[in-house]
């Protein structure tokens, strides 16, 4: 089979177009705090992590362009589990829970890690991790360990920089220099700026979550 003159080789928009739609049709699967407990583990999964309040749940909800997909995350007694999202029968997206700001006992942080950690180095159908964080305070010592946790397993990570309409586009563009600059010491991390509130970056961000669950660039 040829592929067409000009069609990159990931697909290109047409994947990015294709990915967005898929995406549209997600939908709340269930909830997990433990890997015992995730739906089977089969087709592929895209997670989402990120230091509370970085803008996880919006960046979801943006790219799902659903209102309230990642609202479900953010209900009381959720925020501490794994939360699974169907796109399709065979494709999910995934709501990991993120710390920070929450004054939680070092037991339940410890629980929470252990899960976290269990689920990144063990599930087969997770092929990559968008790691959300905010543009004006990347790379935190969350965001480290999540992708030391990536690069030993050999999992492609993915940087959204998010809130990027807070900052001038040169500022935004030098944030983003350096992220890169600094991921190097994680291979097979790259890294994009976004913002939720101004629409921007999902293209980019469709394109990679695209070729992650393996969704058939449209003609
Ligand atoms: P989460 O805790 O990581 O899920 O973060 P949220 O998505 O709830 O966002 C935290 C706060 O940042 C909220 O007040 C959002 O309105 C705000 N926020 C999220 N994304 C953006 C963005 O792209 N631009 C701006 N200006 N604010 C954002």
């Amino acid at each position: 089979m040829t592929t067409p003159p000009g069609t990159p080789p990931s697909g290109g928009p047409s994947r990015s177009r294709a990915t967005s739609r898929a995406l549209q049709r997600a939908s709340f699967l269930t909830s997990a705090t433990r890997t015992a407990d995730c739906p089977p583990d089969r087709g592929r999964e895209v997670a989402f992590a990120g230091r509370s309040n970085a803008g996880k749940s919006s960046a979801m909800n943006a790219l799902a362009q659903q209102g309230a997909l990642a609202r479900t995350s953010k209900t009381p007694g959720r925020t501490q589990l794994i939360n699974f999202f169907a796109v399709d029968n065979d494709r999910r997206l995934v709501d990991l829970p993120g710390y920070g700001y929450a004054k939680v006992s070092s037991s339940i942080r410890e629980r929470w890690q252990e899960g976290l950690e269990d689920y990144l180095e063990h599930r087969e159908a997770l092929t990559g991790l968008v790691l959300v964080m905010d543009i004006r305070h990347p790379l935190t010592d969350f965001d480290s360990m999540m992708l030391e946790w990536c690069m030993t397993r050999g999992l492609p990570a993915h940087c959204l920089l998010t809130k990027a309409d807070k900052l001038s586009r040169g500022a935004a563009a030098n944030a983003l220099q350096a992220v890169r600059r600094q991921a190097t010491r994680w291979p097979g991390t790259t890294a994009q700026t976004f913002s939720a509130t101004a629409k921007t970056g999902l293209d980019e961000a469709w394109q990679k979550i695209g070729e992650w669950l393996d969704i058939a660039p449209q003609v």
